[in-house]
């Protein structure tokens, strides 16, 4: 899997390394950025792939709400509902890695976020399937958000993380925190 990792981040470099700031990557992962670039693919899909309003109504919230696990992620491990500190919480630790090398990045993790993964895609595809069809825009929103993550993880750190949940589960154990 590293291979594969390696592969996309020196062809991703080779596309957009004249572009590429370490900055500009470092805020790909906020809410507001997801925010941003939902809302033009929704555009997108509305007016080049005649999606329906809903649709891509539906797919802009999942590709932001998917985060959600980071905030219930704080909630658990300090007990605590305040959605302002979760955000500090964060950015504090945003703030440490940003200091530290990508080799020393892939030694910690900042949390664990179980719908981070393609098995939750494949759940959420599954619905669309045999419950309601919405919620394929659902699993769509949720993978674009995902993409992004991966492309923001690649430039940064290198790190194979938030694929699938399950892997994330037992790997994270192996690393060190950051932060408290
Ligand atoms: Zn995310």
């Amino acid at each position: 899997m590293k291979n594969y990792a390696a592969f996309g981040r020196a062809f991703l470099m080779d596309v957009f390394g004249k572009y590429y700031k370490e900055k500009l990557c470092f805020v790909l992962m906020l809410p507001q950025n997801h925010f941003l670039f939902g809302l033009i693919a929704s555009i997108v899909l509305y007016f080049e792939f005649n999606v329906s309003l809903i649709g891509c109504f539906i797919f802009l919230v999942a590709s932001v709400v998917i985060d959600v696990d980071h905030y219930l992620y704080y909630v658990y491990r300090k007990r605590d509902w305040s959605l302002r500190k979760a955000v500090s919480w964060f950015m504090g630790k945003r703030r440490i890695s940003m200091k530290m090398s990508r080799e020393e990045k892939c030694g910690f993790y900042s949390g664990f976020y179980f719908l981070h993964g393609i098995e939750v895609l494949i759940l959420v595809g599954l619905l669309g399937y045999f419950v309601w069809n919405l919620f394929y825009f659902v699993a769509a929103g949720f993978l674009f958000h995902l993409i992004l993550d991966w492309i923001d993880q690649m430039l940064t750190s290198g790190k194979m993380s938030k694929y699938f949940v399950v892997w994330d589960y037992f790997n994270l154990r192996k690393l060190k925190f950051i932060g408290k």
